[in-house]
């Protein structure tokens, strides 16, 4: 018998997940994770987030790990994980749907300068100006750093909502209506023709630090910022002083360098700033409980899964 171990979303909802389980694929056996009497070498598959370091080095007879969210940083940074498994990252429909949906608030929300109302509103205040009228939609020219299974999903939204979209990766990529540019030579070019930069990127050694205030000076001014990525690809000073400053006359922020936002943070004071806490996209659980079974069927079939970890690249 196939056996799951789950630790995603504490341990209350785990009643849940063997629930979805038990409805999807009958036969895989679904062991809890925060269970003091689970045998690790008992365990196949384990379905994680944030798992405690050192557990799954014990877990001899491990197949692969999967994510219960769409990054892996939260596994990589475990020092004793087994350097040989396949880790798989979610997927699934309700994944890159909740992300297109949030992206599009966020880029309507700086178009439309929610920031200013909701504060004008705090403050009790009818705060018309005389200032030209919204730039449109079709006016508006939105970049993604980042045109992966999210990230080119995104874009395929942005572009169907009438935004002129741009869009930069690694490697060159063909999306229908999105002007493509790749890797570190295409990085300015790409920035020169955004006026709202989104950072779907992923966090590796070479996307950390990445977006600085003098890569933000390459925006069409004043831009928007949203980060829906990871919050170390952004240097938090750098995007303070540009706000301050004026190179960007807004910003949604999902993701942050500490997770919560501490309370001393700039960033919850400076005027322009939509926070969430990283909440961008996250599928429900019977979505992902189908995307794990998904998976598990593939790989117990000897099949290769897509969204696999490559190591080599970091993502
Ligand atoms: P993905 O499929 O791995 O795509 C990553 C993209 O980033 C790819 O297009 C890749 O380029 C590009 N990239 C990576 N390193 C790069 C570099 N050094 N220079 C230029 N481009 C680079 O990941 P995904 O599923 O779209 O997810 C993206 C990220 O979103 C995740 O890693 C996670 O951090 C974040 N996320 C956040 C939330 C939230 O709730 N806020 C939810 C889900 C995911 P190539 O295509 O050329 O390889």
């Amino acid at each position: 018998m196939v056996c799951l171990a789950v630790k995603a979303g504490g341990p209350g909802t785990f009643p849940e997940w063997k629930a979805l389980f038990a409805d999807l694929m009958p036969e895989l056996e679904v062991k809890d994770w925060y269970d003091p009497a689970l045998n690790p070498a008992q365990i196949d598959y384990v379905l994680v987030w944030q798992p405690e370091p050192g557990r799954l080095a014990h877990m001899g007879n491990l197949k692969a790990i999967l994510s219960a969210a769409a990054g892996v940083d939260h596994i990589l940074a475990d020092p004793e994980l087994p350097k040989a498994l396949p880790i798989i990252r979610m997927g699934g429909d309700e994944t890159a749907t909740q992300m297109a949906d949030y992206v599009r608030w966020a880029v309507f929300a700086l178009l439309r300068e929610a920031p200013l109302w909701y504060g004008a509103q705090q403050a009790k205040q009818w705060a018309r100006k005389n200032a030209p009228p919204t730039r449109l939609s079709s006016a508006t020219r939105v970049g993604i750093m980042g045109l992966g299974n999210l990230g080119s999903f995104v874009a395929s939204k942005l572009v169907a909502a009438d935004f002129t979209v741009f869009g930069w990766a690694r490697h060159q990529k063909q999306c229908e209506g999105v002007t493509c540019y790749a890797g570190p030579e295409g990085l300015v070019p790409f920035l020169q023709q955004c006026d709202t930069l989104v950072c779907l990127l992923p966090e590796t050694p070479e996307t950390k630090g990445l977006i600085t205030y003098s890569l933000l000076q390459h925006l069409r001014k004043p831009a928007g910022f949203i980060n829906v990525g990871r919050g170390p690809v952004v240097v938090e000073a750098d995007l303070v002083r540009a706000l301050q400053d004026g190179t960007l006359h807004g910003a949604v922020l999902d993701v942050f360098d500490t997770e919560p936002l501490p309370e001393t943070s700039p960033l919850w004071a400076v005027p322009g700033v939509i926070i969430t806490p990283h909440v961008a996209s996250e599928a429900s659980r019977p979505a992902r409980a189908r995307y794990v079974v998904s998976v598990i069927k593939a790989l117990e079939a000897g099949e290769s899964v897509p969204l696999t970890y490559n190591p080599a690249q970091g993502y």
